[in-house]
Protein backbone atom coordinates (compact mmCIF):
# COMPACT_ATOMS: atom_id res chain seq x y z
CA UNK A 1 0.00 0.00 0.00
CA UNK A 2 1.19 3.04 -0.97
CA UNK A 3 2.44 5.49 2.50
CA UNK A 4 0.54 7.95 1.47
CA UNK A 5 -2.64 6.36 1.45
CA UNK A 6 -2.70 6.19 5.50
CA UNK A 7 -1.28 9.73 5.26
CA UNK A 8 -4.91 10.04 3.31
CA UNK A 9 -7.36 8.34 5.71
CA UNK A 10 -5.92 9.88 8.38
CA UNK A 11 -6.29 13.53 7.00
CA UNK A 12 -9.92 12.67 5.94
CA UNK A 13 -10.18 11.18 9.66
CA UNK A 14 -9.16 14.34 10.94
CA UNK A 15 -11.28 16.58 9.10
CA UNK A 16 -14.07 14.31 9.81
CA UNK A 17 -13.87 14.00 13.08
CA UNK A 18 -13.42 18.35 13.76
CA UNK A 19 -16.67 18.23 11.75
CA UNK A 20 -18.69 15.85 14.04
CA UNK A 21 -16.86 17.85 17.13
CA UNK A 22 -19.51 20.36 16.12
CA UNK A 23 -22.49 18.32 14.53
CA UNK A 24 -22.52 15.35 17.35
CA UNK A 25 -22.36 18.17 20.20
CA UNK A 26 -22.79 18.40 23.26
CA UNK A 27 -18.98 17.09 23.82
CA UNK A 28 -16.20 18.34 25.94
CA UNK A 29 -13.51 20.44 24.16
CA UNK A 30 -10.07 19.02 24.87
CA UNK A 31 -7.52 21.10 27.38
CA UNK A 32 -6.16 23.38 24.89
CA UNK A 33 -9.02 23.10 22.24
CA UNK A 34 -10.94 27.02 21.56
CA UNK A 35 -14.23 27.43 19.90
CA UNK A 36 -14.90 31.28 18.09
CA UNK A 37 -17.85 31.30 16.72
CA UNK A 38 -19.49 34.75 15.20
CA UNK A 39 -23.01 34.44 15.04
CA UNK A 40 -24.82 36.21 12.33
CA UNK A 41 -27.18 38.09 14.19
CA UNK A 42 -28.28 40.75 11.42
CA UNK A 43 -26.63 44.64 11.87
CA UNK A 44 -25.42 43.93 15.17
CA UNK A 45 -22.36 41.64 16.91
CA UNK A 46 -22.15 38.36 18.75
CA UNK A 47 -19.42 36.30 19.37
CA UNK A 48 -18.66 33.58 21.62
CA UNK A 49 -15.31 31.76 23.00
CA UNK A 50 -15.25 28.14 23.85
CA UNK A 51 -12.54 26.35 25.85
CA UNK A 52 -12.65 23.35 27.88
CA UNK A 53 -14.41 24.76 30.91
CA UNK A 54 -15.11 28.11 30.02
CA UNK A 55 -17.64 29.70 28.00
CA UNK A 56 -17.37 33.69 27.14
CA UNK A 57 -20.01 35.75 25.08
CA UNK A 58 -19.15 38.78 23.40
CA UNK A 59 -21.86 40.94 22.68
CA UNK A 60 -25.07 40.00 22.25
CA UNK A 61 -26.74 41.32 19.18
CA UNK A 62 -29.52 43.25 18.51
CA UNK A 63 -33.41 42.20 18.32
CA UNK A 64 -34.21 40.23 15.38
CA UNK A 65 -38.18 40.77 14.05
CA UNK A 66 -38.84 41.52 17.75
CA UNK A 67 -37.03 38.85 20.01
CA UNK A 68 -33.10 38.99 21.27
CA UNK A 69 -30.97 37.17 18.77
CA UNK A 70 -29.71 35.27 21.59
CA UNK A 71 -32.85 33.94 22.46
CA UNK A 72 -33.22 32.39 18.60
CA UNK A 73 -29.53 32.13 17.75
CA UNK A 74 -27.26 31.73 20.30
CA UNK A 75 -29.62 29.94 22.87
CA UNK A 76 -29.83 26.66 20.24
CA UNK A 77 -26.77 26.57 19.71
CA UNK A 78 -25.96 26.38 23.43
CA UNK A 79 -28.94 24.33 24.19
CA UNK A 80 -27.04 21.42 21.63
CA UNK A 81 -23.49 22.40 23.08
CA UNK A 82 -25.02 21.76 26.64
CA UNK A 83 -23.74 25.12 27.60
CA UNK A 84 -25.69 26.53 30.58
CA UNK A 85 -23.59 28.40 32.49
CA UNK A 86 -21.77 31.83 30.76
CA UNK A 87 -18.03 32.53 32.79
CA UNK A 88 -17.81 36.09 31.43
CA UNK A 89 -20.30 38.03 29.49
CA UNK A 90 -18.98 41.38 28.17
CA UNK A 91 -21.13 43.97 26.89
CA UNK A 92 -18.57 46.39 24.25
CA UNK A 93 -21.46 49.26 24.51
CA UNK A 94 -24.53 50.43 25.21
CA UNK A 95 -26.47 50.18 21.60
CA UNK A 96 -28.93 48.30 20.74
CA UNK A 97 -27.29 46.25 17.93
CA UNK A 98 -24.74 44.99 20.82
CA UNK A 99 -26.78 45.08 24.01
CA UNK A 100 -30.35 43.51 23.12
CA UNK A 101 -29.90 39.92 24.78
CA UNK A 102 -29.05 41.44 28.36
CA UNK A 103 -32.40 41.06 30.21
CA UNK A 104 -32.94 37.26 28.20
CA UNK A 105 -29.79 36.31 29.32
CA UNK A 106 -29.78 37.64 32.73
CA UNK A 107 -32.87 35.31 32.77
CA UNK A 108 -31.90 32.26 31.03
CA UNK A 109 -28.36 31.53 31.83
CA UNK A 110 -26.23 31.75 34.58
CA UNK A 111 -23.43 34.27 33.89
CA UNK A 112 -20.87 33.98 36.81
CA UNK A 113 -19.15 37.88 35.42
CA UNK A 114 -20.35 40.70 33.38
CA UNK A 115 -18.15 43.67 32.03
CA UNK A 116 -20.01 46.16 31.46
CA UNK A 117 -19.52 48.93 28.78
CA UNK A 118 -20.36 52.29 27.93
CA UNK A 119 -23.83 53.28 28.77
CA UNK A 120 -24.22 49.87 29.10
CA UNK A 121 -23.09 49.65 32.61
CA UNK A 122 -25.35 52.45 33.82
CA UNK A 123 -28.53 51.39 32.08
CA UNK A 124 -28.99 47.51 33.23
CA UNK A 125 -28.19 46.93 37.12
CA UNK A 126 -26.88 43.40 36.92
CA UNK A 127 -25.89 41.10 40.19
CA UNK A 128 -22.23 40.27 39.18
CA UNK A 129 -21.25 43.03 36.72
CA UNK A 130 -18.27 45.43 36.80
CA UNK A 131 -17.38 48.41 34.29
CA UNK A 132 -14.76 47.26 31.96
CA UNK A 133 -11.26 49.24 31.51
CA UNK A 134 -8.08 48.90 30.31
CA UNK A 135 -5.77 46.58 32.86
CA UNK A 136 -8.57 44.54 33.96
CA UNK A 137 -7.96 40.78 33.15
CA UNK A 138 -9.21 36.99 33.58
CA UNK A 139 -8.00 33.68 32.53
CA UNK A 140 -10.21 30.98 31.05
CA UNK A 141 -8.53 27.59 30.80
CA UNK A 142 -5.63 28.10 28.60
CA UNK A 143 -6.70 31.73 27.58
CA UNK A 144 -5.67 35.28 29.15
CA UNK A 145 -8.12 37.84 28.21
CA UNK A 146 -6.94 41.75 29.07
CA UNK A 147 -9.70 45.14 28.38
CA UNK A 148 -7.54 47.36 26.36
CA UNK A 149 -10.12 50.48 26.11
CA UNK A 150 -11.38 52.56 27.56
CA UNK A 151 -9.47 54.20 30.57
CA UNK A 152 -10.38 53.76 34.05
CA UNK A 153 -11.71 57.21 34.06
CA UNK A 154 -15.24 57.75 32.50
CA UNK A 155 -15.03 60.11 29.72
CA UNK A 156 -18.23 62.12 28.93
CA UNK A 157 -16.52 63.53 26.00
CA UNK A 158 -15.92 59.66 24.55
CA UNK A 159 -18.72 59.01 22.27
CA UNK A 160 -20.82 55.68 23.11
CA UNK A 161 -18.97 53.80 20.30
CA UNK A 162 -15.65 55.20 21.42
CA UNK A 163 -16.48 53.44 25.07
CA UNK A 164 -16.42 50.23 23.35
CA UNK A 165 -14.66 47.37 25.46
CA UNK A 166 -11.72 46.40 23.70
CA UNK A 167 -10.69 42.78 24.50
CA UNK A 168 -7.31 41.16 23.75
CA UNK A 169 -7.37 37.16 24.00
CA UNK A 170 -3.77 35.14 24.06
CA UNK A 171 -3.80 31.57 23.68
CA UNK A 172 -0.92 30.66 25.89
CA UNK A 173 1.98 28.90 24.63
CA UNK A 174 0.92 30.32 21.57
CA UNK A 175 1.68 34.03 20.45
CA UNK A 176 0.51 33.94 16.97
CA UNK A 177 -2.84 33.34 17.98
CA UNK A 178 -3.94 36.48 19.41
CA UNK A 179 -7.33 38.08 19.04
CA UNK A 180 -8.85 41.37 18.98
CA UNK A 181 -12.47 42.28 19.61
CA UNK A 182 -13.03 45.73 19.04
CA UNK A 183 -16.75 46.49 19.34
CA UNK A 184 -17.19 49.71 17.39
CA UNK A 185 -14.47 52.02 18.34
CA UNK A 186 -13.53 54.67 16.06
CA UNK A 187 -10.04 55.54 14.88
CA UNK A 188 -9.56 57.89 17.26
CA UNK A 189 -9.28 54.81 19.52
CA UNK A 190 -7.55 52.44 17.08
CA UNK A 191 -4.66 55.91 17.34
CA UNK A 192 -4.36 55.45 20.67
CA UNK A 193 -4.17 52.27 21.09
CA UNK A 194 -1.74 52.28 18.98
CA UNK A 195 0.34 54.97 20.99
CA UNK A 196 -0.06 53.66 24.02
CA UNK A 197 0.30 49.84 23.44
CA UNK A 198 2.93 47.30 21.90
CA UNK A 199 0.09 45.01 20.28
CA UNK A 200 1.05 41.94 18.92
CA UNK A 201 -0.03 40.51 15.43
CA UNK A 202 -3.34 39.13 15.47
CA UNK A 203 -4.24 36.09 13.99
CA UNK A 204 -7.81 37.48 13.96
CA UNK A 205 -9.81 40.58 14.86
CA UNK A 206 -13.26 41.53 14.26
CA UNK A 207 -13.52 45.31 11.84
CA UNK A 208 -14.39 47.75 14.51
CA UNK A 209 -17.98 49.41 13.84
CA UNK A 210 -18.86 46.78 11.51
CA UNK A 211 -16.62 47.32 9.31
CA UNK A 212 -17.25 51.03 9.39
CA UNK A 213 -15.37 54.27 7.49
CA UNK A 214 -14.97 56.10 10.56
CA UNK A 215 -12.84 52.97 11.86
CA UNK A 216 -9.60 50.14 10.56
CA UNK A 217 -7.93 53.20 9.69
CA UNK A 218 -4.43 51.53 7.60
CA UNK A 219 -1.98 52.40 10.31
CA UNK A 220 -4.38 49.85 12.85
CA UNK A 221 -4.46 47.19 10.00
CA UNK A 222 -1.11 47.54 9.14
CA UNK A 223 -0.11 47.10 13.26
CA UNK A 224 -2.21 44.56 13.81
CA UNK A 225 -1.79 42.79 10.73
CA UNK A 226 -4.60 40.23 11.00
CA UNK A 227 -4.61 37.01 9.05
CA UNK A 228 -8.71 36.87 8.91
CA UNK A 229 -11.05 39.90 9.92
CA UNK A 230 -14.39 39.20 11.45
CA UNK A 231 -16.94 41.62 9.97
CA UNK A 232 -20.61 41.40 11.21
CA UNK A 233 -23.15 43.41 9.03
CA UNK A 234 -26.61 42.97 8.47
CA UNK A 235 -27.32 41.47 4.82
CA UNK A 236 -28.76 44.49 2.72
CA UNK A 237 -28.58 46.76 5.55
CA UNK A 238 -29.47 50.46 5.60
CA UNK A 239 -25.87 51.25 7.08
CA UNK A 240 -24.34 49.77 4.02
CA UNK A 241 -21.83 48.13 6.30
CA UNK A 242 -18.40 47.29 5.48
CA UNK A 243 -17.71 49.96 3.71
CA UNK A 244 -15.95 49.57 0.33
CA UNK A 245 -12.61 51.68 1.04
CA UNK A 246 -12.56 49.66 4.39
CA UNK A 247 -12.85 45.70 2.33
CA UNK A 248 -10.05 47.11 0.03
CA UNK A 249 -7.64 48.09 3.01
CA UNK A 250 -8.08 44.68 4.50
CA UNK A 251 -7.59 43.40 1.29
CA UNK A 252 -4.59 44.81 0.37
CA UNK A 253 -3.18 44.23 3.23
CA UNK A 254 -3.70 40.02 2.19
CA UNK A 255 -6.42 39.59 5.52
CA UNK A 256 -8.61 36.99 4.92
CA UNK A 257 -12.51 39.10 4.80
CA UNK A 258 -15.00 36.80 6.76
CA UNK A 259 -18.34 38.84 6.77
CA UNK A 260 -21.58 37.28 8.33
CA UNK A 261 -24.15 39.19 5.77
CA UNK A 262 -22.32 36.70 3.24
CA UNK A 263 -21.38 33.73 5.14
CA UNK A 264 -23.93 33.46 8.20
CA UNK A 265 -22.33 32.28 11.33
CA UNK A 266 -19.06 31.14 10.87
CA UNK A 267 -17.03 29.32 13.47
CA UNK A 268 -13.33 28.96 14.02
CA UNK A 269 -11.73 25.62 15.57
CA UNK A 270 -8.43 25.71 17.68
CA UNK A 271 -6.90 22.19 17.74
CA UNK A 272 -3.86 21.05 18.84
CA UNK A 273 -2.20 24.32 18.24
CA UNK A 274 -3.76 24.64 14.94
CA UNK A 275 -6.23 26.50 13.65
CA UNK A 276 -9.47 24.92 11.67
CA UNK A 277 -11.82 26.94 9.25
CA UNK A 278 -13.86 28.86 8.50
CA UNK A 279 -16.67 26.51 9.02
CA UNK A 280 -20.20 27.78 8.56
CA UNK A 281 -23.21 25.96 10.49
CA UNK A 282 -26.49 26.31 10.67
CA UNK A 283 -27.18 28.03 13.79
CA UNK A 284 -28.40 31.11 12.09
CA UNK A 285 -32.05 31.22 10.63
CA UNK A 286 -32.40 30.49 6.86
CA UNK A 287 -31.57 33.69 4.73
CA UNK A 288 -31.90 33.12 0.66
CA UNK A 289 -28.32 33.57 0.50
CA UNK A 290 -27.27 30.51 2.75
CA UNK A 291 -27.95 27.69 0.33
CA UNK A 292 -26.13 25.41 2.21
CA UNK A 293 -24.23 25.01 5.47
CA UNK A 294 -21.54 22.64 3.87
CA UNK A 295 -18.11 23.79 5.08
CA UNK A 296 -16.40 23.55 1.52
CA UNK A 297 -19.22 25.92 0.10
CA UNK A 298 -18.13 28.61 3.43
CA UNK A 299 -14.19 28.57 1.80
CA UNK A 300 -15.54 28.86 -1.59
CA UNK A 301 -18.03 31.52 -0.64
CA UNK A 302 -14.62 33.45 0.54
CA UNK A 303 -13.60 36.50 -1.48
ZN1 LIG B 1 -22.53 48.33 16.44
Amino acid sequence: MPGWIPAFICLVLTMNSLNSSFEDAPNKLGANDINITQFYVGQGLSVLIETSNNTILYDTGPKVSGMPAVSTILLPYTTRRGISQLDHVIISHGDDDHSSGINFLNEYFKVERWWLGGSAYQKFDINNSKRCFVGQQFTADNLSLSFLHPSEQSNSQRSENDSSCVLLTLINKDPEAAILLTGDISKRVEKNLLQLLKLPKMYMMSAPHHGSKTSSSKKFIQALDPDYVLISAGYLSRYKHPNKTVVRRYKSNLTQIIRSDQLGTVQFRYRNGEWYGPFCIKYSPKHIWQKTDNTDTCIARLN
